[in-house]
């Protein structure tokens, strides 16, 4: 089990939420954000699972 490290409650399922990570030098990148369940801090961001196994799979389908 891990702590919040603002309200230093247990989380136990952190929220995830779509975001867009701005690129340096341009464009976005599609990520998700992991936020405590009880005051919604920022716990981590990553870049998005989903959104980038589809962008592998349109990239095998154009060969
Ligand atoms: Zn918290």
């Amino acid at each position: 089990m891990f702590k919040c490290p603002k309200c230093e409650k247990v989380i136990q399922k952190p929220n995830v939420q779509a975001v867009a990570a701005n690129i340096v030098g341009g464009g976005t990148l599609k990520s998700i954000a992991y936020t405590c369940s009880s005051c919604s801090t920022v716990l981590s961001v990553t870049p998005d699972p989903y959104a980038l196994k589809d962008e592998i799979v349109a990239a095998i389908k154009r060969g």
